[in-house]
């Protein structure tokens, strides 16, 4: 038998200390909302979520395919859990997921769930990994998920879209313009603009560009600074669906020109109005 002097021992024992402390500091726990998910190996899922703490990651839920899984449901689409994620250096690996939130509503209207799929495709383009303000943005997005969930009908679920769309554009650089027209500066007088989808902005009827306009009027323009002002909370400002119809529909395909791609979850959309 080979003697072990003590300080050996003493280093051995912080070896091991330092390696179960790194372990435990590269685990993390955060609250995240399931964006989309693709098979991995034989009953793997890679997950993309929407996490409080880290903004956008991508994770394996290991065996979630097999019938008897425990994370199983818990890794569905728009589902919200708190998790256990230990870090690695590729993907991370979902150790514990606990649900809080299933948003029901959603799941039972085809519009609804329509709608929260395409704001969480644009999570799933426009997050980062990191993000300084990923608190801020889950919040929003969980927010407006419960909202959607428990909207009466499909304007209310129109006008909690519009919040998040604007909001998720503003804190990702991407805020339109409204007030002034984003080619020669002057103050839009609300009357005859339209809106330059690949500029974010209004444009006078003076420099009326030739192509990639929208017109717009003063209640679709005055239905987006609303939007945009108001707290997440805020009830129904408009009740007329084609005002929000295009509200929405401009904001659209703002995003598609911000996201280089034209996100899948919006055809659909197409395809129900
Ligand atoms: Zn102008």
């Amino acid at each position: 038998m080979v003697a072990i002097s003590h300080t050996k021992l003493i280093i051995i024992n912080l070896k091991q200390l330092e390696r179960s402390i790194k372990t435990t500091m590269q685990n993390y726990t955060t609250d995240a909302i399931n964006l989309r998910s693709y098979n991995f190996n034989e009953a793997d899922k890679i997950m993309v979520m929407y996490s409080k703490e880290k903004g956008l990651i991508r994770c394996v839920a290991k065996g979630t395919r097999k019938p008897t899984s425990k994370l199983g449901g818990r890794m569905d689409l728009l589902v919200a859990n708190k998790l256990l994620v230990g870090k690695g250096q590729n993907l991370d690996t979902i150790y514990q997921a606990e649900s809080f939130d299933t948003f029901k509503g959603l799941r039972k209207n085809i519009t609804k769930l329509s709608y929260a799929m395409y704001c969480a495709d644009i999570l799933g383009a426009l997050g980062i990994e990191n993000d300084s303000n990923c608190s801020k943005i889950y919040d929003i997005f969980y927010t407006a998920l419960r909202n959607m969930s428990s909207a009466k009908n499909t304007n209310a679920t129109l006008w909690n879209v519009i919040k998040f769309q604007l909001r998720i554009l503003n804190l990702s650089g991407y805020s339109i313009e409204l007030d002034n027209c984003v080619r020669c500066n002057q103050q839009i007088d609300g009357k005859n603009l339209s809106f330059c989808v690949s500029s974010g902005g209004a444009i006078c009827e003076k420099c009326s560009p030739k192509t990639s306009i929208q017109e717009i009027n003063a209640r679709v323009r005055n239905t987006l600074k609303k939007a945009s002002e108001v707290g997440l909370m805020e009830s129904l400002y408009v009740q007329d669906k084609e005002i929000l119809e295009r509200s929405f529909n401009l904001l659209r395909d703002y995003i598609s020109v911000r996201t280089h791609k034209k996100l899948k979850s919006a055809d659909l959309l197409a395809s129900l109005v």
